[in-house]
């Protein structure tokens, strides 16, 4: 069996490490015996998308987000197919954001968004920048999910969230909301190496390729003390 990851735009969206995800997702693959190609689609880059089994989008600076946004334009209606398809796509801050209308920097100027999804996103004073915690929404044990959280954009809307924050902002400091999930499209603001301290989020993509592509419904269980020390590592220093 065989899994290709597209990773996009690895040059111009990769802050805090975002790469890790990456390599995560194909080390968690090769563990179980599944084949992982990654592709590393850019610029340069002029193929169909529709091969990819998982799709990773990082974060970037609002500069990098405009340059993405002029090349990947002509591939919204494919990229969207294959959300609507079920195919799993982790979208990370600037990347989450561009999955939507757009993005109204610090000093006014939109920068466009694909419009795949209705939400627009917009600077407001201060940066949100901290460790986060959230309780997912999609079932996933254990409940918590960790990470880091750095962006000036607020992002609301009504669609399902990752999960409710318990410390930290997510999407706009306000609601309570962190990130978005649509089919197996997954957008959030938990930013860098997400995946290796979350191993259940890493498996619930890696899942629904597989359930995607070959109809399997579930994965060999993994050895996961190092990284579930991590996830607990994290919630005991910043738990209220
Ligand atoms: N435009 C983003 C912001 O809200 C980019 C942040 C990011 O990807 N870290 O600041």
């Amino acid at each position: 069996m065989d899994l290709k990851i597209y990773h996009m735009y690895p040059d111009l969206l990769n802050l805090y490490g975002d790469l890790g995800n990456v390599t995560c997702l194909a080390q968690r693959c090769q563990w179980r015996n599944i084949n992982v190609e990654v592709v590393g689609f850019s610029m340069n880059h002029e193929v169909p998308l529709a091969d990819g089994d998982l799709f990773f989008i990082g974060g970037g600076s609002d500069r990098g987000q405009n340059i993405v946004y002029s090349h990947l334009l002509k591939y919204t209606r494919e990229m969207g197919d294959l959300i609507e398809d079920g195919a799993p796509v982790l979208a990370i801050c600037g990347g989450y954001q561009l999955l939507g209308e757009k993005y109204i920097d610090a000093e006014g100027n939109d920068v466009p968004g694909l419009g795949i999804f209705d939400y627009q996103t917009r600077s407001e004073e201060g940066r949100l920048i901290g460790n986060i915690i959230i309780k997912n929404t999609l079932g996933l044990s254990p409940e918590t999910m960790v990470g880091f959280e750095n962006h000036g954009g607020r992002t609301y809307h009504d669609h399902q969230v990752l999960g409710k924050v318990v410390v930290g902002h997510g999407n706009n400091g306000k609601d309570h909301k962190e990130g978005m999930v649509y089919q197996n499209c997954i957008g959030t603001y938990l930013h860098g190496p997400l995946l290796p301290k979350n191993p259940h989020l890493a498996d619930h993509l890696i899942l629904k390729a597989m359930e995607r592509k070959y109809g399997l419904n579930k994965l060999p269980c993994l050895e996961d003390g190092p990284e579930y020390n991590a996830h607990e590592k994290v919630l005991k220093l910043y738990s209220p």
